[in-house]
């Protein structure tokens, strides 16, 4: 089979004191997402994504949370870390990315977090699609004390043939 999907999915709390980064865009929110790296929930998911599609494990596996070079790390400097990786047999054809965040509006910064992702990715931006939604008041996310992200991406298998 020429393809291969992935799927993607993280969660961090939202808590005082740390800068709210959201697919490599610093957003001015009086909270942050928690978290060992920037928090970058959006970042995470597609990594996921992206190594679940490839089978080469997960993100805690590349970055543990326990490592101190991983400790205030960029996560877009993951992402092309991962599609470094990732280029070596297989070449991603689109991503579809869900941002569930009850607080902040974040459609106005849709296309510079496209273009981060694509830029990082080195493809062009109509493969990226970044969707926002509500959690309808519901849970932790509904309340604002939390923002999920969900990833697939589609890959198509680039390795010689034989390998696979
Ligand atoms: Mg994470």
């Amino acid at each position: 089979m020429p393809f291969r999907i992935g799927l993607g999915y993280d969660i961090h709390r939202l808590v005082v004191g740390r800068k709210l980064v959201l697919a490599g865009e610093t957003i001015s929110y009086p909270r942050g997402l928690l978290g060992h790296s920037d928090g970058d929930v959006v970042l995470h998911a597609l990594c996921d994504a992206l190594l679940g599609a490839c089978a080469m494990g997960d993100i805690g596996m590349l970055y543990p949370d326990t490592a101190p070079e991983t400790s205030g790390m960029d996560s877009l400097v993951m992402l092309r870390e991962v599609m470094e990786k990732v280029s070596s047999g297989y070449r991603l054809v689109n991503a579809d990315i869900n941002c569930i965040c009850e607080k902040p509006k974040l459609s106005a910064f849709r296309d510079r977090m496209v273009a981060n992702i694509a830029r990082a990715c080195m493809i062009d931006a109509s493969r990226i699609s970044v969707k926002f939604r509500t959690h309808e008041g519901l849970g932790d996310i509904g309340s604002g004390d939390a923002i999920a992200a969900q990833a697939v991406v589609l890959l198509e298998d680039a390795r010689p043939q034989g390998v696979a």
